[in-house]
């Protein structure tokens, strides 16, 4: 499983920099995560103002 940034994502970029393995980009209209590369960690989840983050 992996992490997933909802519609609710204000394109802030604060999550980006939390990730530890660099599995956050911008998108199309909000940010994502690569599910490929995400650990789980859950780092990127409490650092999002706006609670657009959760497991998956
Ligand atoms: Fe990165 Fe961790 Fe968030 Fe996955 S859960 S996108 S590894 S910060």
């Amino acid at each position: 499983m992996a992490h997933v940034i909802s519609n609710e994502c204000i394109s802030c970029g604060t999550c980006e920099g939390e990730c530890p393995v660099g599995a956050i980009s911008q998108g199309d209209g909000k940010y994502e995560i690569n599910a490929d590369t995400c650990i789980d960690c859950g780092a990127c989840a409490g650092a999002c103002p706006v609670g657009a983050i959760s497991e998956g």
